[in-house]
């Protein structure tokens, strides 16, 4: 046992080969058969009249749906569904074992209620909760699921106790021991529902075992909601359709163990933020379900207004968490976008977009304060030679360097853009044209693998705009080049009578 640990992660997505290597030693058609076997069994039980022959069938199969979840195991099923598959087995075991005890004390006539064999009844619903719990905690990421399992499950087990259990359970004559078992039942089966739907919809392509295990856990709601209320309205006989349907659960229960497709790495393929347009009508639906049963019976009891009440409350609450979760996902991607779309893939530095749009932002600045805001173009030097020595993935990188070499030189409100191919923007608000000299010549010392740039610097002056305080560096810079390269031209407006600043014919 435990050889294969599960399913690799890429075969898990083509249901076809995963299917197929599920298999073991086992025929991937068996599930049908032990399906096809547990409902034929089903029928011979209703069809035989009550008595020691139907109820032993009865035991038999349900020690059989042990066995057959059992013989699961022995198909190196991934640790965490062997698990759960264990718990399940021992839960058909103790099920099997309260039927044998339910039926040997009702043949002789003894009807205790309870009795031994609701204490076995009961442990299965425990060992249940924790299998399903286990067959989908994979991922943290299961929030959402979670969440719109418990708003289904709450709403339905309203609507389940407003009109099944509530109008029956106030039978004065129940101690409360009787009360309390025989409103275990389907309180505990509505535990399980929420964790049986949150396995179902963990999933954005459907797990047929999950789907199975729902109708399962569904047939076993139905088989304690009609014994409750039968039991409680005395229509209840042995024999009959509700135990029917706790075989019926048990066969789904089989067919689920051994489809193929119990053997799929469950994950969680939705983020948060998603929520398809069923799942939406359906918790639409799930939330005004309890207003309602508070409205067409308000004048039945206040015990069911209140608990629907309750319930409403509940629904409110965890209607608000969903949507914060999605709230905070789609945040969270709105930052990532924008972020993406100021961003130069490359380098990481700003795009073009960005800077006009910042640019702008800084003249607009610079026209109401009459503060300085500088603005350089920088341009590899013979970065086409670079490429055809070095290769393209070398100019690349070396794109990469430049830029991770500048960003610590330069301060949280100065602006480095990659402006197209090896061009590059620096704007720096609040420098006048000398500083911005000496963050220049800085950035030019730090070029790796010996390379050169060239730059253009431009000075705001009143009335310019974006463009034409580009178009002075690219002038500049445009110069640059024409001199020799390797060197940094303020453009000639904003050079000033200092016999110490270069003139705009370079300085190198
Ligand atoms: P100059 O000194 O006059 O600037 O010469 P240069 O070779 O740097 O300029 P030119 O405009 O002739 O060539 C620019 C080269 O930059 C050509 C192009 O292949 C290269 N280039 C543009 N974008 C990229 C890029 O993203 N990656 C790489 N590796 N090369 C790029
Ligand atoms: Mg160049
Ligand atoms: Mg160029």
């Amino acid at each position: 046992m435990g050889k294969s640990a599960g399913i690799p992660r890429d075969e898990a997505r083509s249901a076809g080969g995963q299917y197929r290597r599920g298999v073991g030693f086992v025929h991937p058609k068996a599930w049908q058969v032990l399906l096809g076997v547990g409902l034929l069994l089903t029928v011979v039980y209703v069809a035989l009249p009550y008595g020691l022959a139907a109820s032993s069938l009865y035991v038999i199969a349900t020690t059989g749906a042990a066995v057959g979840v059992g013989m699961v195991l022995l198909q190196h099923p991934r640790p965490r569904a062997a698990t759960a598959w264990a718990l399940v087995t021992v839960a058909l075991a103790l099920a099997a074992t309260g039927h044998a005890i339910w039926y040997w004390l009702d043949l002789h006539g003894l009807e205790p209620f309870p009795s031994v064999a609701d204490i076995f009844y009961l442990s299965v619903y425990p060992l249940f909760a924790v299998a399903l719990w286990r067959l989908g905690a994979q991922t943290a990421r299961d929030d959402g699921a979670l969440v719109d399992a418990l708003i289904v499950g709450i709403s339905a087990a309203v609507l389940g106790w407003a009109l099944l259990i509530a109008p029956y359970t106030y039978d004065p004559d129940l101690t409360w021991l009787q009360l309390l078992v025989s409103a275990g039942y389907p309180v505990a089966d509505l535990i399980l529902l929420p964790l049986v739907l949150r396995l179902v919809f963990l999933h954005r392509t459907r797990i047929t075992a999950h789907g199975f295990l729902l109708l399962g856990m569904l047939a076993y709601l139905a088989a304690d909601l009609l014994y409750a209320h039968g039991n409680s309205t005395g229509w209840y006989t042995a024999g009959g359709l509700t135990d029917a349907f706790w075989l019926i659960a048990y066969s789904l229960i089989v067919a689920a163990a051994w489809h193929p497709s119990a053997k799929m790495e469950p994950r969680a393929h939705t983020s948060p933020a998603e929520l398809s347009g069923r799942r939406l009508l359906m918790l639409g639906a799930a939330s005004v379900l309890v207003p309602m049963v508070i409205l067409f019976t308000a004048d039945t009891g206040m015990e069911i207004i209140r608990v629907a009440a309750i319930a409403s409350i509940l629904l409110f609450l965890l209607v608000l968490y969903r949507m914060a979760g999605l709230l905070r996902e789609t945040q969270n991607q709105a930052r990532r976008l924008e972020h993406l779309s100021h961003t130069d893939p490359l380098t990481g530095a700003s795009n073009r977009r960005h800077l006009e749009e910042q640019l702008a932002r800084e003249i607009a600045r610079a026209e109401r304060n009459q503060g300085p805001l500088t603005l350089a173009f920088l341009d590899v030097d013979h970065f086409k030679r670079f490429n055809d020595t070095h290769g393209h993935a070398a100019g690349d990188a070396l794109l990469q360097e430049m830029v991770d070499a500048w960003r610590p030189l330069l301060r949280p409100t100065d602006l480095l853009a990659r402006f197209g191919g090896e061009e590059f923007v620096v704007v720096l608000p609040h420098v006048d044209a000398q500083q911005s000299r000496l963050v220049l010549e800085r950035l030019r010392a730090v070029m790796p693998c010996s390379q050169t740039c060239s730059a253009g610097i431009a000075s705001f002056r009143p009335g310019d705009t974006t463009d034409s305080l580009l178009g002075r560096a690219d002038q500049a810079l445009y110069a640059a080049k024409n001199s020799g390269r390797d060197r940094i031209i303020l453009a000639s407006t904003d050079s000033l009578p200092d016999p110490n600043l270069p003139t705009p014919e370079g300085n190198h």
